[in-house]
């Protein structure tokens, strides 16, 4: 599965007291060794990555997320999706859900531990580089319905419901998809970004219903934009275009004390995504059904 640059990981996450209660029995089987599963007996179905339900949070951002972190800082974007439905695990798992500081380090999710990571690589790679620079920037988008909500800009927000939102988005002429006039707010260090991720998730809209008493009813995309500024002395290899090996050896006698100064922007994007499940599965009724068909249409 090398040839793609997409890999889907599956998660399964513990009975919840509810369905033990009603004496659930997990129906998936997880082939060891594999990442397969089996549903019932004969149902198979293979991924990049298994994660049956006893994995803690360390080993599922070692496996698919940490390696993600070293292609962003060599300046590749990036995102991370979690989908499922409502009460599987999607925001325990990306770890967005930061409403107290009650969670506990092994218990935190993906955004926490990618986070520090980051920073713990870019002061790592300035210490020995003093010429290296970076800026990080983050953005929090939610999209709920049809409008598209600035999480950190929250005038916005009041501004959105009366239709005079900046925020827009737009095709370019390649067809690819972009966003216009979002905020986004420089951070230092971890936690002051973890601290723009919480301010940014008071905000979210959530409403209950039967699966899950709060559940998020929205996209939520926390995007973390990283601006590198490296002088590079141009008799070295480029270590960010992946060259072949034999470059080295060209460009040598010219430029003694050339160097280049290149700058590179990167994105990182998490997105939480609403509750996958069908309309009439949870019960809801009224805006909330339409709510549903608008979010998973
Ligand atoms: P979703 O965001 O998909 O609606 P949540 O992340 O809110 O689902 O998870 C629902 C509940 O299940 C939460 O109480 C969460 O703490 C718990 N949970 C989810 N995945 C796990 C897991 N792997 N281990 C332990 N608890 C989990
Ligand atoms: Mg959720």
């Amino acid at each position: 599965m090398t040839s793609t640059s997409v890999r889907v990981a599956l998660r399964v996450r513990p009975l919840n007291n509810k369905e033990t209660l009603q004496n659930c029995n997990e129906c998936l089987t997880i082939i060891p060794d594999a990442p397969q599963i089996l549903i019932g007996t004969d149902k198979s179905f293979t991924f990049d990555y298994v994660f049956p339900s006893d994995t803690e949070q360390e080993e599922v951002f070692q496996d698919c997320v940490s390696p993600l972190i070293d292609k962003f800082v060599e300046g590749y974007n990036v995102t991370i999706l979690a989908y499922g439905q409502t009460g599987s695990g999607k925001t325990y798992s990306m770890g967005t859900a930061l409403d107290g500081s009650n969670i506990s380090p092994e218990n935190q999710g993906i955004v926490p531990r990618a986070i520090s990571k980051l920073f713990a690589v870019l002061n790592k790679r300035k210490e020995k580089n003093p010429t290296f620079d970076f800026e990080v920037y983050v953005s929090f988008l939610e999209l709920y319905n049809e409008d598209l909500i600035d999480l950190l800009n929250p005038p916005c927000r009041e501004n959105n419901k009366k239709g005079k939102s900046d925020l827009m988005i737009r095709e370019d002429v390649n067809s690819q998809i972009y966003w216009a006039g979002i905020k986004e707010v420089q951070v230092s260090d971890p936690v002051e970004l973890l601290g723009q991720l919480q301010k940014g998730s008071l905000c979210r809209t959530v409403a209950s219903t039967d699966m899950n008493m709060v559940s998020s009813r929205s996209h939520a995309i926390f995007s973390v934009i990283l601006k590198q500024t490296r002088v590079e002395n141009l008799e070295e290899n480029k270590e960010n275009d992946a060259p072949p090996p034999e470059t080295s050896t060209t460009s040598k006698r010219k430029s003694k004390q050339k160097s280049l100064t290149s700058k590179i922007t990167s994105k990182f994007h998490f997105v939480d995504l609403a509750g996958s499940e069908r309309l009439k599965r949870t019960n809801a009724v009224g805006d909330r059904a339409k709510e549903g068909i608008a979010i998973n249409g």
